[in-house]
């Protein structure tokens, strides 16, 4: 191997993988990872052009399919995630989608946590449902109705963990279990925690899927995804992909290789400032219930102590007085950005029952636990004395 590509050494740890893996350097030895924007590549003569499309000889053809800055982006998270292959996308849904497509047929059932994306219900009841693949809700917890929904033509078992908004907690190993006992695969979206917290796969996973566009990125400037696995899988993923067109472009990857520099420092920030948060708002008056893992009054506080390795940025908080009182707190903070994004170096605010969770309906947003009272807080990288001097005046414009 040349110094041109970096070889990986099973002895890196997660931070120097970030940083390093999957780069590979033009003739021009450049130091940071190059963007190549461009939609074709040329070849020095009509031999050479066949062959490359004839997959005889190694060679980029064309963006959709094939781009070295997409490339080191999926080698990169290819190397955290611990998978043998990565697959880019336009954005998380087209990695859910692709996911879906290229591995389902009609007459497939998926089984999926209740507690996933908003859109990703609208996905699976409006859009996959058209074309005969039928998904089975259940409580992301209660692995006896997980079980129970279980047919012979389950295929996919799909979550997030932790859940948005409510942050509940997957049994990631027993999943993994009883999706293999029944020849299916278990999903998960590993967005909220990204490898550095959390890794799928050691736990049996068998797709792991991302929103770059999240905390990869991790400065809210481009959308992207990622669908991650075995080779077979994932060839079959790629297929799809060439075909249906909704790939990652080069720029975008190229934001996510420099994001994905300060991933390991940014994900154990985030988790440090939303502890010391989520163990403050729970004493507050006006607090009916923090949703945060890392506290131990969490149900399953040790289950996501033994699978993560910290506990992540997103916090859900009930407050007493329903939506007004929510509402009210939106208003009156300063320094937490009302936006539906989150993975962001800048706290954001949601109020997630009128706007992500909105297209829900008021039956579905009842089983999911959305609430009207219900906030959700991303927490950024901003001094963490600043951001509880703010959730304290909106608080108390909340109890009004
Ligand atoms: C945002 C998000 C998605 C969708 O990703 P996009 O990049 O917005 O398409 C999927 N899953 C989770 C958990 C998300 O937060």
């Amino acid at each position: 191997m040349s110094r041109n590509e970096t070889s990986l050494s099973p002895a890196w740890s997660m931070d120097t993988l970030a940083i390093r893996a999957g780069s590979q350097r033009s003739d021009f030895r450049e130091h940071s990872e190059a963007l190549f924007l461009t939609s074709s590549f040329v070849y020095g003569s009509a031999e050479e052009a066949a062959a490359c499309f004839a997959g005889q000889e190694q060679g980029y053809i064309y963006s959709r399919f094939s781009n070295p800055s997409v490339e080191m982006f999926e080698n990169r998270l290819a190397a955290l995630e611990g998978a043998e292959r990565c697959v880019a996308t336009a954005s998380g849904m087209a990695a859910i989608l692709a996911t879906a497509l290229a591995l389902l047929k009609s007459g497939d059932e998926i089984v999926s946590s209740r507690s996933v994306f908003g859109t990703t219900h609208v996905l699976f009841n409006k859009y996959l449902h058209k074309f005969g693949v039928k998904t089975h809700w259940v409580d992301i917890a209660d692995l006896a109705a997980w079980e129970a929904a279980m047919t012979p033509a389950t295929r996919l078992l799909f979550l997030e963990t932790p859940s948005n908004p409510l942050c509940e907690i997957a049994d990631l190993q027993a999943l993994a279990a009883l999706a293999h006992r029944h020849g299916a695969k278990l999903v998960v979206d590993n967005c909220f925690c990204t490898p550095i917290l959390q890794k799928p796969f050691d736990w049996g996973a068998d797709i792991v899927i991302h929103s770059a566009t999240k905390y990869l990125d991790g400065q809210g400037r481009v959308l992207g995804g990622a669908v991650l696995g075995g080779k077979q899988d994932l060839d079959e993923v790629y297929a799809y992909l060439r075909t249906c067109g909704a790939s990652l472009s080069a720029f975008n990857a190229w934001i996510f290789l420099k994001g994905m520099e300060t991933l390991g420092l940014r994900m154990r920030a985030h988790s440090e400032h939303a502890l010391h948060l989520a163990r403050w708002l729970e004493e507050q008056e006006i607090v009916a219930k923090v949703h945060y893992a890392g506290l131990p009054s969490h149900p399953q506080h040790a289950l996501a102590a033994r699978q993560q390795s910290a506990f992540g940025g997103i916090i859900g908080i009930e407050l007493k007085g329903g939506q007004a009182a929510a509402w009210r707190c939106i208003n009156a903070t300063r320094l937490f950005s009302i936006t539906g994004n989150l993975g962001d170096t800048r706290s954001t605010i949601t109020h997630p029952a009128t706007t992500t969770h909105g297209r829900l309906s008021a039956e579905e947003k009842q089983a999911a636990g959305i609430t009207p009272g219900l906030l959700r807080l991303s927490i950024g990288l901003e001094d963490v004395t600043d951001l509880k001097s703010d959730l304290a005046i909106a608080l108390k414009a909340a109890a009004v």
